[in-house]
């Protein structure tokens, strides 16, 4: 049967992605919005999901993200090389309106440099949009960063919903890419 057939097909497409990025930069409310369509205004370290499975179409194939959070490790710098295993995507987040986080993205890309042997794909995402008063990194300057390292970037809102979707779909559309360009 066509169907069955298309449904196997689909479970081939398991992508695992990491979320990094300083404590509190909003990478839990990221995965919440992205794959429940939650905010929480007041959450502290942990939401409480070590990682969630979002199923995504892309050219009409069924891909399953399987979407790591890192349940407040990096509060105590101690994400561990497990989280990191067999990842072929990430999203790396600061906050727009606190430049410490946007200062720490050498630090989590030479980290999962050193943790991941194989490129992964990875966006740069400047998340907290909203907080326009409060902006301390320009969009400029984050896509300035993106490009020298070689990123994909995006400002996003967990918050107001904006760009959301897209920051974890680009990653995906371009795992997807590279692994059909590799196959056939
Ligand atoms: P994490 O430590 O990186 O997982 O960050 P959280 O998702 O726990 O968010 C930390 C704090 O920032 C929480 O109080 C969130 O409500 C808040 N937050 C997250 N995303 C946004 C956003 O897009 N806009 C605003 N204004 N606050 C956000
Ligand atoms: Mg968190």
């Amino acid at each position: 049967m066509a169907y069955d057939g298309d449904e196997e097909q689909s479970q081939d497409y398991l992508f695992k992605i990491v979320l990094l990025g300083d404590s509190s930069v909003g990478k839990s409310n990221l995965l919440a919005r992205f794959a429940r369509n939650e905010f929480y205004p007041n959450s502290k370290s942990t939401i409480g999901v070590e990682f969630q499975t979002q199923k995504l179409v892309i050219d009409g194939k069924e891909i399953k993200a399987q979407i790591w959070d890192t349940a407040g490790q990096e509060r105590f710098r101690a994400v561990t090389s497990a989280y990191y295993r067999g990842a072929v995507g990430a999203l790396l987040v600061y906050d727009i309106s606190r430049r410490q986080t946007f200062d720490s993205v050498g630090r989590w890309l030479n980290e999962l440099h050193t943790h991941s042997d194989m490129n992964v794909v990875t966006i740069l995402v400047g998340n907290k949009t909203d907080l326009k008063h409060a902006r301390e990194v320009s969009t400029a300057e984050g896509k300035a960063l993106a490009e020298a390292q070689g990123l994909f970037f995006m400002e996003t809102s967990a918050l107001d919903s904006s760009n959301v979707a897209e920051a974890f779909q680009t990653v995906v559309r371009e795992i997807y890419r590279i692994l059909s360009r590799k196959v056939f």
